[in-house]
């Protein structure tokens, strides 16, 4: 026997018959096994809690049974169940009231507050010599008065213990549940009538509560196979996902957005979104929520975006929010994933747009040769055909027409050895001069001749050039020529007028200069084809198609390169990059 049996005040303690006959081993091993099937079938703690409280309430015969479980250093869940019909259970998660304090309960009964008492039979802290506490450490009661009954009739000995239970229960137990020497919960059986619990039921309840300790950490590994199970399943989903190999990045990317409600506890209220780069990819029924988890997706230290897992419905707090600590661990492992997978497509990208230019620069180079071959070839006709002319036209007493026609030919001519001189300069044929220059003056005295030309189109003319700009080794009169080239193909871009900004700024290693317009803009195909010789979209009289290509071939000459940015209706950005030292030509550059 295990209670304290020298204190006299638990006289009105009865055994209890029951009528099914059975032993209590043969009872023993019945509500055991309940216990534990209900652990083994993987149920939530606040499902478990509930059937295995009712379990035990009807077993015992008792009002109501109350079961604590232990939530971190300063918490518990409480499950109660009652008789009444109404509302059978409630279950919340409640600070323990005692706090950090661990002065054991005061001796005199009088003095009993229920919570505290409860905390103190979990913590252990309470003196197992009081003649109410077993020697296993449970609190037991038969004979407790109703608070309001402390004024009492006279005559009622101050040995009556009045226990603030907010119900009339008049037995009480309290039994610590314990997982291997440590103290995990607590189950209380409580009885409206007198000496509800014999020395015999105590004893067979403090086993169950062994039991109980055992069944509740099965339960808890169950679930927690079961999540792990789920967040196995959803990684192993995102990596079949990423490895498609036909799919396209936002394909993907709604893959995986797919793969999380179903990792979640209640994937029926569950919705979710990635955001990458602004760009949202959400599952059909999203919502914004205020029971939400997120985690940042960081790339190179740089946030780029976040996966967002929603709850649509308030569930009952499970830990320390609405989500348990494995989905908190598995949103990082997504975004970790959804990163390690941005940025490769990102690599990947800039590869197939690096293959792109090296394309776009080699046919560009094989179309200079051959200009160049062809400029060649008609340099000497033309000279020829231009030198004849000019000496036809010295020739004494010609008609007027025919001297008319002979300076048509001149002109013509002129025109074309132009020309020429532009195929030669994309082509990279004539070398240029450099000498170190301040590419603010070049803008400065190139811009000048616009001026009045911008006004009358309607252009706002806005310079933003770069203080101390350090000084660059370039041939002037090229740099210059691509400024007017591309300031008049902005000038060109905005009939209607608009804001033509030119810039310059310095880094360590090079010098950069662009000509922006709010003209009318290119589409990507257009864009693709304009350093091409002779590629215009423009009539006759304005434009021959060689104004860019003439850049290029400057622009590549110098080692340098040029972007462009535009937005078909919106505008265009030609930026000009230009090196301090040429790799290309390392000699020329450091003169
Ligand atoms: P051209 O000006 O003689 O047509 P370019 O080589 O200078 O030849 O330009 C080629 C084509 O590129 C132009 O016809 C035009 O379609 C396009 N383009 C160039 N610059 C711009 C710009 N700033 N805005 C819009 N389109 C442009
Ligand atoms: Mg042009």
């Amino acid at each position: 026997m295990s209670i304290d049996e020298t204190s006299g005040k638990r006289t009105q303690r009865s055994e209890r018959f029951d009528p099914s006959g059975r032993d209590d081993v043969e009872q023993f091993r019945d509500l055991c096994y309940e216990l534990l099937r209900y652990s083994a079938r993987g149920l939530l703690r606040k499902d478990f809690l509930p059937r295995v409280s009712e379990t035990i309430r009807r077993h015992s015969g008792c009002h109501a049974t109350e079961i604590w479980v232990k939530e971190g250093s300063d918490k518990h869940f409480r499950c109660s169940v009652t008789e009444a019909k109404k509302m059978p259970f409630g279950f919340i998660l409640v600070p323990c009231p005692l706090g950090e304090e661990t002065t054991p309960p005061p001796d005199d009964p009088n003095e009993f507050d229920t919570e505290k008492l409860c905390c103190h039979v979990i913590k252990g802290s309470i003196d197992r010599l009081h003649p109410y506490v077993t020697v296993r450490g449970s609190f037991w009661a038969n004979d407790l008065v109703d608070a309001k009954g402390s004024d009492g009739p006279a005559g009622q000995t101050s040995q009556t213990p009045i226990l603030r239970l907010g119900g009339p229960y008049k037995s009480v137990v309290l039994l610590p549940i314990r997982l291997e020497e440590e103290c995990i919960g607590l189950l209380q059986l409580k009885s409206k009538k007198d000496a509800f619990f014999s020395a015999r039921d105590i004893d067979f309840y403090e086993d169950i509560s062994a039991v109980l300790g055992v069944a509740l950490s099965h339960q808890y590994a169950q679930v927690e196979l079961r999540e792990r199970i789920k967040e196995i399943t959803c990684l192993y989903g995102i990596a079949r996902v990423v490895a498609q190999p036909e799919a396209s990045f936002d394909e993907i990317i709604q893959g995986i957005v797919r793969l999380l409600p179903p990792a979640w506890l209640y994937p029926e209220i569950t919705c979710a979104r990635i955001v990458l780069n602004g760009q949202s990819y959400a599952t059909e029924n999203f919502r914004e929520s205020p029971y939400r988890q997120v985690s940042d997706i960081v790339v190179e230290n740089k946030r780029v975006g976040f996966v967002e897992v929603v709850y649509l419905e308030n569930k009952l707090t499970l830990d320390e929010g609405p989500f348990l600590a494995e989905e908190r661990s598995l949103i990082d492992s997504v975004a970790r994933e959804v990163a390690i997978y941005y940025e490769r497509a990102k690599a990947e990208e800039e590869k197939t747009s690096l293959q792109e230019q090296l394309r776009h620069a080699d046919r560009l180079a094989t179309i200079g040769q051959l200009a160049a071959g062809v400029a060649h070839e008609l340099n000497e006709p033309l000279g020829n055909i231009l030198g004849f002319a000019q000496l036809a036209k010295k020739s004494p007493e010609l008609p007027a027409q025919v001297e008319k026609d002979l300076e048509n030919i001149e002109s013509a001519s002129l025109n074309a050895r132009e020309i020429i001189k532009k195929l030669m300069t994309f082509a990279r044929q004539l070398p240029p001069k450099k000498e170190p220059v301040n590419l603010n003056d070049i803008v400065n005295d190139g811009i000048y001749f616009f001026e009045a030309r911008c006004m009358k189109a309607g252009i706002k003319l806005v310079r933003r050039l770069a203080a101390d700009l350090p000084e660059i080794t370039v041939d002037p009169g090229q740099i210059n020529q691509v400024l007017v080239n591309l300031v008049v193909n902005a000038i060109q871009a905005m009939p209607q007028g608009g804001t033509l900004t030119v810039e310059t700024s310095a880094t360590k290693a090079e010098i950069c200069f662009s000509v922006e317009d709010t003209g009318t803009g290119m589409t990507e195909e257009l864009k693709d084809r304009i350093f091409l010789p002779f590629f215009t979209t423009k009539d006759v009289d304005e434009g021959t198609g060689l104004g860019l290509a003439v850049v290029h071939g400057i622009v590549t000459s110098h080692g340098g390169k040029i972007l462009v940015e535009t937005k078909a209706g919106k505008g265009t950005r030609f930026r000009v990059h230009l090196p301090f030292f040429n790799p290309e030509k390392p000699d020329e550059s450091k003169a």
